[in-house]
């Protein structure tokens, strides 16, 4: 066993993302808490240039190859399988998004490795790995220990650390690893199919009114339409919504939706789910509304009323619509 911290780095198109650079800052962290060094693990197709960026880590192992030009995560898991039993760190680092959170999952099968996801943080404490879990949406949290003696798996949830920490100017050695990707593979990448372009731009918009499944049913979504109209924004939603149909795909807000900056963000009935607030969370104000006190959306909201959403709404349209009438404008 190497002893040794890695990060996978994850790539899309060309462009690293920028959880590597938070994970490279928390595996930087571990490292040097441990005494040992840290490697990057970049894998892709005419990825080379990119290691270059990845100089927070002491090097960077470079596997590339035509065949691993799209992120198919069997595809991937195959590679690093073999690098993973040959040098065995002490943990490996996977971001835990939707282009690389089944790499870790299958690595950890395949080689029957302890894997723990959603970790938020991790140290040694008395030479042994503990990580710090989100569990319940973030309602709770886990401390957990990984078993001794073998690599462990490491799913890390976005804003482990903030991402600046995880550059640096200095240039990384690179190893290049040899692979022979299946040519044959279990599942073979086709196309992209880009979503139908949405009716509202929602990264465009400076104030949002968000709806979560606190709002019930679908035709409550015209109170808050209402509120949308009035301070000139417009309504999106958590992915609870849009998978039963009240809102198209276009309005989510989140890890598998849009990441929105706007000025205002109320968030109504929303629990405030780590993949939800990935998408909100630098909204200039957050306004929160929810009826139970300890909703997470609490933790990440500038003001937060502990009340119905469904109650709140008309009142809250009625007061901008006066104010408008009055002179004062929606603000
Ligand atoms: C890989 C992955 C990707 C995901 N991507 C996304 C994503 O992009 N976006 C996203 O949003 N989620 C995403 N999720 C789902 C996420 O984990 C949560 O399940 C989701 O955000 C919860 O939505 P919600 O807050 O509307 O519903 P819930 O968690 O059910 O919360 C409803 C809230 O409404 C409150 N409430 C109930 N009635 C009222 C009322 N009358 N007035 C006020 N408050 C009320 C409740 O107290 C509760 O807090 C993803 C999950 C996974 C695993």
């Amino acid at each position: 066993m190497s002893g040794d911290i890695w990060v996978l780095a994850e790539q899309w198109r060309g462009r690293i993302s920028e959880i590597t650079y938070e994970i490279l800052a928390l595996g930087r962290d571990l490292a040097d808490e441990a005494g040992v060094r840290l490697e990057a693990v970049l894998v892709g197709s005419h990825v080379r240039g990119l290691a270059d960026t990845l100089g927070t880590a002491d090097s960077v192992l470079l596997i590339d190859h035509p065949l691993l030009a799209e992120p198919v995560t069997p595809t991937y898991a195959d590679v690093l399988a073999p690098l993973l039993a040959d040098r065995s760190p002490a943990a490996f680092l996977v971001p835990l998004t939707n282009i690389s959170l089944g790499i870790g999952t299958l690595l950890a099968g395949e080689l029957r490795l302890p894997a723990v996801n959603f970790c938020r943080d991790a140290h040694f404490v008395d030479r042994r790995l503990r990580a710090t879990c989100v569990l319940y949406g973030g309602k709770i949290e886990a401390e957990v220990t990984p078993r001794g003696g073998a690599t462990a798996i490491l799913g890390i949830w976005p804003h482990a650390r903030p991402p600046e920490k995880g550059h640096s100017k200095r240039l990384p050695g690179v190893e290049e690893i040899a692979a022979s990707p299946d040519a044959a593979p279990a599942i073979r990448f086709r196309r992209y199919i880009n979503p139908p372009a949405g009716d509202v731009d929602l990264t465009k918009q400076e104030a949002l009114v968000a709806v979560g499944r606190g709002m019930r049913s679908k035709e409550n979504l015209e109170l808050a339409e209402a509120l949308a109209r009035g301070i000139g924004g417009a309504v999106c939603a958590s992915r609870p919504v849009v998978d039963q149909h009240w809102l198209p795909l276009s309005r989510q807000v989140g890890k598998s939706g849009l990441t929105v900056k706007p000025k205002l963000y109320f968030a109504l009935g929303i629990s405030g789910a780590p993949e939800h607030v990935e998408g909100m969370r630098k909204s200039d104000c957050i306004i929160a509304v929810n009826t139970d006190p300890q909703a997470p959306i609490f933790n990440v909201a500038n003001y937060g009323v502990v009340g119905d959403a469904l109650e709140l709404l008309p009142v809250l349209t009625r007061a901008v619509e006066g104010r408008k009438r009055a002179g004062g404008g929606a603000g």
